[in-house]
């Protein structure tokens, strides 16, 4: 992993700004000798967290469970519920039916949640894809819906007749992403992810096991697939040719490994930003001096998420469970300085100056998805 080399004028102005001191820097032995915290909020916890007013822009939340909606009415949490077509999912083939549940979600959720449409690229080759995609998305923008999503099947996994893969900057996609800035609406684009696909086992990483679950994406076994650069610099192309359009990549924008390039793109593009969900990890894995550095540079790009998902047929209960450990944890990281443990790693929270933590859990959403708290 690389590292972001940290400008000690930058620290200094964060620590400034907040009028706090800046966050104690914990002795190796302190961390290390801490027990780590886990668990749901405490009664302590918990009050500090709703007032912040948070928000979980990528969510995955298809089952009409009234667990769900108690969770984000104690959380005092809003979410986006982002759909997608995965044709490896049985849950998420038919966009028809995701989306009628996805719905249903956010009609019963009392305006805690918020609806991120999408369209069917394996259509991409029949007449009028684009205009038959449109006609879905401006249905779901009329009903409220506030952003639209690509996913990684543009560039990992679908070809055209001839075994080219279908990149995310082939013009057959232009005239969706024209409708989506022209509906001042927002693009999140998940794309050529994550790393540890291109490349050999390594139990070490951080999602090792996601091609274990997913064999049918894991392109270091496959030949003549595109490199995840090449699958990047695509995505950059649509930012480039779209400065009118707000995108939000998933994932720390799919560069989870490299805060440095991750960096250059924020530099680069204004009308990007990303989204911290299921990358937490990469996060905490960063010096603390560096990582407390880069949030504090780019604090009006990053969005706070999560990934946490509630499918038709799990158990809403424990779901939820899992859900709120997340979010405890998360929380504890960027607002406390907790020791916290990650595959035995043990790491110290950021202590984050409230300001910032207010942009992470809650203006930056606002910000980059316009509406999303619109229906509350
Ligand atoms: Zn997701």
């Amino acid at each position: 992993m690389k590292r972001t080399v940290l400008p000690l004028a930058l620290l200094l102005a964060f620590a400034g700004c907040n009028k706090q001191p800046p966050p104690k820097a914990p002795t190796s032995s302190d961390t290390a000798s801490a027990t780590p915290v886990s668990g749901p909020f405490t009664a302590q916890e918990l009050p500090q967290f709703a007032a912040l007013d948070p928000i979980d822009t990528h969510t995955h939340a298809f089952q009409n469970a009234p667990a769900l909606y108690a969770l984000l009415k104690r959380l005092n949490l809003h979410t986006l519920d982002i759909t997608l077509v995965d044709d490896y999912d049985p849950e998420l083939k038919d966009l028809s039916k995701e989306r009628k549940d996805a719905w249903k979600v956010v009609h019963a959720s009392d305006g805690y949640i918020a609806m991120c449409s999408t369209f069917d690229p394996f259509k991409y080759s029949r007449p009028n894809f684009a205009r038959n995609a449109n006609r879905i998305i401006d249905e779901d923008f009329s009903r409220g819906a506030v952003a639209v999503k690509i996913w990684k099947n543009v560039g990992m996994e679908i070809k055209d007749a001839k075994g080219n893969y279908i990149m995310p900057d082939n013009p057959v996609f232009e005239p969706i992403f024209k409708n989506i800035a022209a509906h001042n609406k927002t693009l999140v684009a998940h794309l050529a992810d994550p790393n540890t696909i291109w490349e050999a086992p390594n139990p070490n990483s951080a999602d090792y096991d996601y091609y274990t679950q997913h064999p049918e994406l894991y392109m270091y076994l496959k030949h003549g697939v595109p490199s995840k650069a090449s699958i990047l610099v695509a995505r950059d192309h649509v930012l480039e040719a779209n400065p009118n359009l707000r995108v939000v990549g998933a994932h720390l924008g799919s560069m989870e490994a490299d805060f440095h390039q991750l960096a250059q793109h924020l530099d680069k593009y204004p009308n990007f930003a990303v989204d911290l969900a299921a990358r937490m990890p990469y996060v905490e894995m960063q010096p603390r001096a560096d990582i407390i550095a880069f949030i504090a540079k780019y604090q009006d790009r990053l969005i706070y998420a999560t990934d946490n998902e509630l499918n038709p047929d799990s158990n809403a209960q424990d779901a939820m469970k899992e859900w709120e450990s997340v979010y405890a944890n998360d929380w504890r990281f960027f607002a406390t300085d907790d020791v916290l443990e990650y595959k035995g790693h043990k790491v110290q929270g950021l202590a984050l100056p409230q300001p910032v933590l207010r942009k992470l859990y809650h203006d930056n959403a606002v910000k980059w998805f316009p509406g999303i708290l619109a229906t509350h």
